[in-house]
């Protein structure tokens, strides 16, 4: 079939939730994708962070294979023999006592609203259904419909209330409005060490440890949404380690399947988790043995072929390269480790179609932000390549 016959299928058959950029993909190695005509590009979208260890990681593909011939689904009503050691690993891997696994970020974004809410009630003594918890402006935490009721993005939310109560909207990377708002009902601050969806907003440096203290002093968990800033992606394990701000709850999601499986999490210590009770909260899916070898081998991966050291590495030789490039159309480039912005004075959308036909993928954000975030696994040659057809397209 030829590509304009998968596009015109996709739009007669599938709800237009989505824009795609004019590309029909169907193979996929390493930092590299193929369209169904052969044509190579280099992925620097890495599906918004879910692909940090590249397409096709062997050792993932190795550990879904394996797996696929074992045992797929048992649900949580037994145990099975993935489960507890996939725990292990990543609360030995964020210091954490406990982990709850789900699948999507939208879930785990979830769970750790209703554990926060539901630790207000039990431990700080909120009293029942007002537990306010408090979120940033332009944060992007998901698409459920609780989550984007304290969204600031009148997209997400047109034609879909009545909304969930409960949540209070301040400023990203204002400490004095934070103090403000915390009051004797506050259970939680989530925020995101980084907006990659809000525009790759990078905040102050000393904002997240700050926002912590400000949290511990108010007794007000800190809930750090790293599913996209998380494993690697900013030069770091976590995003939250450049300024030593560990979270209260932290989230993860993306990576955590390096890109073939859906695996998600929240970390927390006992004196939070223990709020868990048989029965509370589930999902059929999560924590899965499927899930288990996959999100065991991602971690794996992700340590032992030194990503985050490369994410930052790699992330600074590509943020100065481009900042070499001199265009009148190009306002500001920002980042962290290889999450990078490039806020354009006009609409994005037509320079990444620029960029698609040189064989490069990447998304707009916001109207004009381009965001580069390629695979961890990224080399300079492939960063100097990249810059080559950058430049043609901006200069
Ligand atoms: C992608 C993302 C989510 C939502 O994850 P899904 O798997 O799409 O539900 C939540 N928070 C952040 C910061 C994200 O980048």
């Amino acid at each position: 079939m030829r590509k304009e016959e998968y596009i015109d299928l996709t739009f007669k058959y599938s709800a237009k939730n989505y824009y795609p950029l004019p590309v029909v993909l169907s193979y996929g190695e390493g930092v590299y994708v193929y369209d169904v005509e052969g044509k190579r590009y280099l992925d620097m979208l890495s599906s918004y962070s879910a692909l940090n260890q590249g397409h096709r990681h062997p050792k993932i593909v190795e550990a879904l294979k394996e797996q696929a011939d074992r045992l797929t689904l048992t649900s949580r009503a037994f145990h099975n023999d993935k489960f507890p050691l996939f725990c292990k690993l990543l609360c030995e891997i964020t210091k954490k006592d406990k982990v709850l696994l789900m699948n999507t970020g939208a879930e785990a974004v979830e769970t750790a609203i209703k554990t926060a809410r539901k630790w207000g009630y039990l431990k700080k003594k909120v009293k029942e259904n007002q537990a306010e918890i408090i979120v940033c402006e332009n944060n992007f935490h998901g698409r459920t419909t609780t989550i984007i009721s304290f969204s600031t993005e009148e997209q997400y939310k047109f034609g879909f209330g009545p909304f969930t109560p409960g949540f209070k909207i301040i400023p990203y990377d204002d400490l004095e409005s934070l103090e403000k708002n915390i009051n004797e009902n506050t259970v939680g601050f989530l925020v995101e060490p980084i907006q990659g969806e809000g525009g790759v907003n990078v905040p102050r440096e000393g904002y997240l440890k700050k926002a912590k203290e400000i949290c511990q002093k108010n007794n007000v968990l800190f809930i750090l949404d790293e599913i996209q800033t998380g494993l690697g992606r900013t030069g770091k394990l976590f995003c939250y380690q450049y300024e030593d701000a560990e979270p209260d709850i932290l989230i993860l999601g993306k990576a955590l399947g390096g890109g073939v499986y859906p695996v998600s999490a929240i970390c927390a210590n006992d004196n939070i988790m223990d709020v868990f009770t048989p029965g509370d909260h589930g999902s059929t899916f999560g924590g899965n043995p499927l899930a288990c070898a996959c999100g065991i081998a991602s971690l794996k991966v992700i340590l032992e072929e030194n990503l985050a050291e490369n994410a930052r590495i790699m992330g600074e030789y590509f943020i100065n390269r481009l900042k070499e490039i001199k265009s009148p159309i190009i306002k500001e480039i920002r980042g962290k480790g290889l999450l990078i912005g490039v806020e354009l004075k006009e609409k994005a959308r037509p320079y990444c179609e620029k960029l698609l036909e040189k064989g490069i993928l990447a998304k707009d954000t916001r109207e004009n932000v381009i965001r580069f975030a390629p695979p961890l696994i990224i080399k300079k040659e492939e960063i100097d390549w990249a810059i080559e057809k950058i430049k043609e397209v901006f200069q």
